[in-house]
This record gives structure tokens, C-alpha cells and sequence, in this order.
């Protein structure tokens, strides 16, 4: 909507609502103090203590994969979550598109920011990649698509100071995504970052890796007539390869005994199967079944060990800042191997709930969830997407 048009319609509101609050207030004083108290919040990464052993970080970040979406796809508990150190079930990643997602995770260092200030200068400390990169890493960026849509990769670039993507040449081409562009194996691209660290003398290195693998209408190559097929059938298909890749890498990484701590982290949800509030696909309205996904943490070659169940759940409400906390607590100690892993996850920073993209906020109190969009009053969001959110908190 044009600004002077927005104008207008709020006029329009104000002066027809005799009994609603002056329009300042619209956005409640509880979202103000949120934002107010989240500008506070910083994670500060140390430098390795000397002697340290070296390790590296490897993100995954995955388009469109939800807690939902796994329910969906009946993946929630796969055998693949066994994989992991740490589980999150309640990892809210705040926003349900792409850019702005990476821009949140790679600004994990400082608290929730407003959407609008993601596309503001953002100060030095909140650069995730500079903080690892001021503390000794090599950093590198890998993604499996050609990063044009959306301007993805200058995007990133200029806002997250991403170093440049890798080549994607002469690898093979698992899917088309939903414009027609190559998405490449991703597999084999780990594979490739995997023998060029190698071939790296950096002690210590860091990869933002990008996965478009699952995005809504993306197919395989092989599937001739993927159109025919069930949306469901097809999603869960490649969810599973997803899956099969993450875990072959894994090994690739514990088979070399170079330490390293791999975070499988999803953009946002895909809204496989909507609900009454918005339609399957749609991701307008940042709904916790669209934001909540599922966070996974592997410390490969030094991590906590067999000791206790596998993975160590967290049902807190957490957000991007915890990632950033599990991060620099890592890098505190005098090894990977260090330290309680059940103490660790109780001391991660929590989040309390606010989802929000453009225009639109969703903000929770005593488990009740209040929609906030621009212009109009807040109102409160469909029992059914209450219950889904207040199951999620709930321990399996
Ligand atoms: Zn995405």
C-alpha cells in the first residue's frame, strides 16, 4: 500500500473508532517494551582461550521446513533427530521468508530487531560472520541454488558481509525449483566445501550454507510429472534426501577427527498444509506454525558423548540470540568436550514470542497469541493456531 493511501486508511480508522486507542498505542506498549529490551541484548565472542583446540561451525540453513510441516509430512520423529547433541522445539525463527531469515540468523550476536530495522545499518557487534571472523575463523558461504531470486546473494553480501558462494560447476542437478533455476545436490556442494577447507590451513573455519531444497513447487529432475504426484509424498521425498545429505556429510566430518559443531537451522516453515487462517503455501501472516522450526546442534569429534539421552531437548522459548550464546559458550571452553550440556542449554538467552514479517506482528502473552498488523487493532489469532502453539511447549 502507497504511504499516502496508508495515511488515509488510518485516518479513516481512527476517526471511526471512537473507543479504540489513539494510533500510537495501536502497536501495544508490551511490543514496545520488547523491542526496547531486545536492543539490549548482545552475545560477545571471545577469542579461544590458548591451547584451545580448534574447531569449525558449519550452518545449514534450510528453506521451508517447519514444525508443522514435519506433523505433516509425519517426520517428527524420525531417527534422524537422534543425530543431534541438542533439539529445540521451540526455536522461533521469527519471520516466514528467506532474506530476511538469513538476515536474522547472521545478526544472531544482538537481540530481536523490528523487521524494518533489519534493512538498516546494523551495528559492527550484531555481524555474526565478522564476530566469528574477529576471533580467528575463515569464513565461507556455499548455496545450493544460483542465489539469484529475490537478489539472495548480494542481499546478503551487502547486509551480512557473506564472502562469496562457491561455484557450483560440474555438479549435478537434483531439482528445479519454482522458477525453472537449477537446485544443485546438496551433497556433493558440502562435499566440495569439505575438501577445500581441507585444503585450507585455517585453524578455524565457518560455513553459512543455504538450502532451497524444500521450497514450495521446487522437484526433482527425475520426476517427469512431479505435478501429478501428492504434495505431500513429494515434500516428505525431499525432506528425506535433505535429511540423508545432512547426515552424510555428518559422518564425512567425524570420519576426518577435525572437531566441528554443525547447526541445522530452518529459514521458516512451508505451510504444507495451511490451516483456516491462511492457505496451504501462503506465508503472509508469520504464523507460529510457519515460524516455530525445528533447531538441531551437532558437536561432531568432541562432543558430549553417549552420556544421557541423545539429542538433549530444550521446549524454551528461544530465537537466533540462543544459537549465538551456544556459540560463544563453545569457544569459552578449554575444549569442545567441556562443560554440562543439560547446564548449557537451561543458560541459553530465551526469546519470549514475537513473529513478525513486513506490516505484520504476532506477539504472545500467558499463551494467548495477539495479531498486530499495520493500521489496524490487534486481535487475537484463531484458537487453532493458539493450540498449536501451546503444544509445541509441551515436553514429548
Ligand atoms: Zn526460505
Amino acid at each position: 500500500m502507497k504511504r499516502s493511501l496508508a495515511f488515509l486508511f488510518l485516518a479513516a480508522l481512527v476517526l471511526a473508532c471512537g473507543s479504540c486507542r489513539a494510533v500510537s498505542h495501536i502497536f501495544s506498549d508490551r511490543l514496545e517494551a520488547f523491542y526496547a529490551q531486545e536492543s539490549q541484548r548482545v552475545v560477545h565472542f571471545e577469542t579461544p582461550p590458548a591451547g584451545a583446540p580448534a574447531f569449525d561451525i558449519i550452518l545449514i540453513h534450510i528453506c521451508s521446513l517447519g514444525w508443522d510441516d514435519l506433523e505433516a509430512a509425519s517426520l517428527r520423529d524420525h531417527p534422524f533427530w537422534k543425530n543431534f547433541d541438542y533439539l529445540f522445539t521451540n526455536f522461533n525463527s521469527v519471520v516466514s521468508y528467506t532474506n530476511p531469515s538469513a538476515h536474522r540468523l547472521l545478526h544472531a550476536p544482538c537481540g530481536q530487531m523490528p523487521h524494518a530495522a533489519l534493512y538498516r545499518p546494523i551495528p559492527p557487534e550484531c555481524g555474526l560472520l565478522d564476530e566469528l571472523r574477529r576471533v580467528g575463523f575463515r569464513t565461507y558461504a556455499a548455496f545450493d541454488h544460483d542465489g539469484r531470486y529475490g537478489d539472495f546473494a548480494e542481499e546478503l553480501k551487502k547486509k551480512d558481509r557473506t564472502d562469496p558462494a562457491l561455484p557450483l560447476d560440474g555438479l549435478s542437478v537434483v531439482e528445479h525449483n519454482f522458477d525453472g533455476s537449477d537446485i544443485i545436490d546438496p551433497s556433493a556442494l558440502l562435499e566440495r566445501w569439505w575438501r577445500q577447507r581441507q585444503d585450507d590451513a585455517a585453524p578455524r573455519a565457518a560455513l553459512y550454507f543455504n538450502t532451497t531444497l524444500l521450497h514450495d513447487g521446487a522437484h526433482f529432475v527425475k520426476d517427469k510429472e512431479w505435478w501429478k504426484r501428492d504434495r505431500v509424498d513429494r515434500y516428505r521425498e525431499a525432506v528425506l534426501l535433505l535429511f540423508a545429505d545432512v547426515e552424510r556429510f555428518m559422518k564425512l566430518l567425524a570420519a576426518s577427527g577435525r572437531p566441528a559443531v554443525v547447526v541445522f537451522v530452518p529459514e521458516h516453515g512451508m505451510g504444507l498444509r495451511g490451516s483456516k487462517m491462511q492457505a496451504a503455501g501462503v506465508r503472509e501472516i508469520p504464523l507460529p506454525r510457519l515460524t516455530l522450526v525445528p533447531v538441531a546442534v551437532k558437536v561432531i569429534n568432541g562432543g558430549p558423548g553417549a552420556a544421557g539421552e541423545s539429542p538433549r531437548v530444550s521446549n524454551a522459548p528461544v530465537s537466533h540470540l540462543a544459537l549465538a550464546e551456544m556459540l560463544a559458550a563453545f569457544l569459552r571452553r578449554p575444549s569442545l568436550a567441556a562443560g554440562d550440556s543439560g547446564a548449557l542449554l537451561e543458560s541459553l538467552p530465551r526469546t519470549p514470542f514475537v513473529s513478525e514479517n513486513s506490516g505484520i506482528r504476532i506477539a504472545e502473552k500467558d499463551g494467548q497469541l495477539s495479531l498486530y498488523p499495520d493500521y489496524r487493532p490487534r486481535t487475537l489469532l484463531e484458537p487453532e493456531e493458539a493450540e498449536f502453539f501451546i503444544q509445541r511447549r509441551r515436553p514429548k
